[in-house]
């Protein structure tokens, strides 16, 4: 039988494999495995999603204006220099789809999102892989990383699962050590979380290469319903908007996010009850001798003495209903990415490792 090839890569691919979100033969499973907000999705965006629901008879908005004007104005932006998506994750897609293909390089760090070689492959691109340095980005691995097949840089940053940001004058230095030929993402989906970070929008405002990344499924806590945001030069957008799917967002997704969007009060809740919850999970990992480094997202990257040890937490955490993510995928066996939940549910995180400690 002729064996029908599919195109270069595509085999290659592993799928994705998301944070668990049951265990058997629980119903007070307690979810810390996917940065999700412990508060659950902005209210007004449940309401406006609801309202919107009434009308799903009609195809949504082609140009997104009324959701990339509510971006413009609350963060200060050009609309028309904004692509919305299913997902910053989509947005990713259209990058890669649109500056790179078979034997062109694009560039990651070691513990980037694991998403990034599948979207890579998927443009039949070329994953390169560079180290970081002690959990955090290493500019200048990633400018020695740099050939003539180069097409792409992607930077998360802050960073996931390490949680660590590269300071502003480091990423000015990885900006500014990039031809621009070349495309530099920043992918900031945890900006809200980082204290005095803007993201890297300055970057994408000024120069020819630069997209900024930014997600509805973090603070906002619209995860569910995928939507996510990119900022960069007109050029860029013009190119990846031929890409983009003209009904690539439903009439719900634009609602909810543009009502999430304008509650600018919402925001300032959950950054606070985040900045108030890491920093006392921080504090009790610290207590109880568990590596951590400082955290500029929702979750934090506790790391024990070895692959076993964390085996021996996570199983602790799974006996009280708690889901949080192992890590060795991303290259940290002995790491347990822990989502920082609410005031109730960051107690119980902490008992759990204080009884899993005093028992060891
Ligand atoms: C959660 C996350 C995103 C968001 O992806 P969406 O597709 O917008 O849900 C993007 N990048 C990183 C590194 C993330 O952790």
């Amino acid at each position: 039988m002729t064996q029908i090839v599919p195109q270069p890569g595509i085999m290659d691919i592993e799928l994705y494999v998301g944070g668990k979100s049951a265990i058997a033969g629980r119903t007070d499973v307690l979810k810390l495995s996917s940065n999700e907000n412990p508060l659950g999705p902005v209210p007004a965006s449940v309401t406006a999603a609801a309202a919107a629901a009434v009308d799903m008879h009609r195809y949504p908005s082609t140009d997104h204006a009324g959701l990339r004007t509510a971006i413009g104005e609350i963060w200060g932006l050009e609309p028309a220099r904004i692509i919305c998506g299913a997902g910053s994750d989509e947005v990713l897609q259209f990058v890669v789809q649109a500056y790179a293909g078979e034997g062109d390089e694009i560039i990651h760090t070691a513990h980037g999102f694991s998403l990034y070689p599948v979207l890579i492959r998927m443009a039949s691109a070329t994953p390169v892989c560079v180290p970081e340095a002690e959990r955090r980005v290493d500019v200048d691995a990633i400018l020695g990383a740099i050939t003539d097949r180069t097409k792409i840089v992607l930077l998360t940053n802050p960073g996931n699962p390490t949680g660590t940001r590269l300071p502003d004058a480091e990423l000015a230095r990885l900006v500014d050590g990039i031809p621009e030929h070349i495309v530099l993402v920043i992918d900031a989906a945890y900006t809200e979380y980082a204290d005095g970070y803007d993201g890297g929008v300055s970057f994408a405002a000024t120069r020819p290469n630069v997209l900024m990344t930014r997600t509805f499924s973090k603070i906002y806590g619209l995860g569910g319903l995928r939507i996510g945001w990119g900022y960069g030069p007109q050029q860029m957008i013009d190119v990846m908007t031929r890409l983009r799917q003209p009904f690539n967002l439903s009439t719900v997704q634009l609602a909810a996010a543009e009502a999430a969007v304008r509650d600018t009060d919402w925001v300032a809740r959950c950054q606070a009850l985040n900045a108030d919850q890491r920093a006392r999970l921080v504090g009790a990992l610290g207590q109880l001798g568990i590596a951590c480094d400082p955290s500029e997202t929702n979750f934090v990257l506790a790391r024990f003495a070895d692959e076993a040890e964390a085996a021996s937490a996570e199983a602790a955490f799974v006996a009280d209903g708690i889901l949080i993510r192992r890590v060795t995928g991303y290259g940290f066996p002995e790491g347990l990415r822990i989502t920082v939940g609410d005031v109730d549910q960051t107690g119980r995180v902490i008992e759990t490792l204080t009884r899993w400690r005093n028992a060891a």
